[in-house]
């Protein structure tokens, strides 16, 4: 039996809803339509300095502009912060996981020597398998994954093909930081798992963090859901997409009077091609959509063809 597909958008609030952010949604909402599955929208607001109302509002009503609807209510990742802590007590339970008191100086010193080694890899596992009874007095631990050492990280990509990172170049990557707050790295873990996910559909950035997810996904016997990484968005000059190039926000096209059809219609094809087609009814996009038709290599943001839109 095959899962009722589930994808997400989980968009970090620090900002307004870029161009590129929207075609992320856009990618996640199409596949989930065609296969009769749901999106659903995770704020990911657990960076407290850097997220605001003002950012939350802006992807809502960016979303809702485009009409990309999600399924079910919004979840909002700082509120399942003590979620993300239960799941550390049972890797430290399990053994997958070790309280690391490593001082600010210590982890200085493990950097200053991987780099004169040529190593990537920097942590060189002083508490890793060490008794906790050793621990420094008034320390509060940071909680870090019990990475493999050695074989290989794989994740078969459905964009990327397969690609394959050596373990002895990943770290023991923390879980939990002093003030027991989770890092990103396994709120999106748990979350993910908790909501259902069959898909994760997101910029190649996130490429490196895939292979670290799956390690938290192996530590806890979980099964990693179907990962796509999708390429970024490039300016016409091939450099990155940055202010520099015009306007990103999707606020912005609306301000110039784009209907959310034409914009729609203008973002899937960064990076998506269906033959020569070039306009598409929604039918039509949700009908010929599909995953491996993403190209590996750039997609260029050519304001000239939106303007002829
Ligand atoms: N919150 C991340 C971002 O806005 C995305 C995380 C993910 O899709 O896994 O870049």
């Amino acid at each position: 039996m095959t899962l009722p597909v589930v994808t997400r958008f989980a968009p970090s609030p620090t900002g307004f809803l870029h161009i590129g952010g929207a075609r992320t949604a856009l990618f996640n909402w199409l596949y989930a339509k065609k296969r009769g599955g749901k999106m659903l929208l995770r704020i990911e607001d657990t960076d407290r300095e850097r997220s605001t109302q003002a950012a939350i509002d802006a992807i809502l009503d960016g979303l809702k502009w485009l009409e990309l609807g999600w399924d079910g209510d919004v979840v909002y990742q700082y509120a399942n912060a003590a979620r993300h802590r239960e799941v550390v007590d049972e890797m430290l339970a399990a053994g997958t996981a070790y309280r690391c008191y490593a001082s600010a100086e210590e982890l200085a010193q493990m950097r200053e020597t991987a780099k004169a080694e040529g190593r990537t890899r920097f942590y060189n596992g002083l508490w890793r398998d060490r008794d906790p009874s050793d621990a420094p007095a008034g320390v509060k631990p940071t909680v870090r994954l019990k990475a493999p050492l050695t074989g290989e990280t794989v994740i078969e990509d459905q964009v990327q093909g397969r690609v394959v990172w050596q373990n002895d170049n990943l770290d023991d990557l923390v879980l939990l930081r002093g003030d027991g707050s989770p890092t990103y790295m396994l709120a999106v873990v748990v979350d993910d798992h908790d909501m259902g996910v069959t898909h994760v559909i997101r910029g190649d950035d996130h490429l490196i963090n895939a292979a670290r997810q799956k390690q938290i996904y192996d530590a806890l016997g979980w099964e990693l859901p179907s990962m796509s990484h999708i390429p970024l968005i490039h300016g016409p000059d091939g450099s990155k997409l940055s202010k520099r190039h015009g306007a990103l926000g999707v606020d912005a096209y609306r301000a110039m009077g784009y209907l959310p059809a034409a914009l729609r219609n203008y973002l899937v094809r960064l990076g998506w091609g269906h033959g020569d087609q070039e306009i598409f009814s929604t039918e039509e996009m949700i009908e010929a959509f599909d995953l491996p038709a993403i190209g590996r290599s750039a997609a260029r943001f050519d304001f000239a063809k939106l303007e002829n839109l």
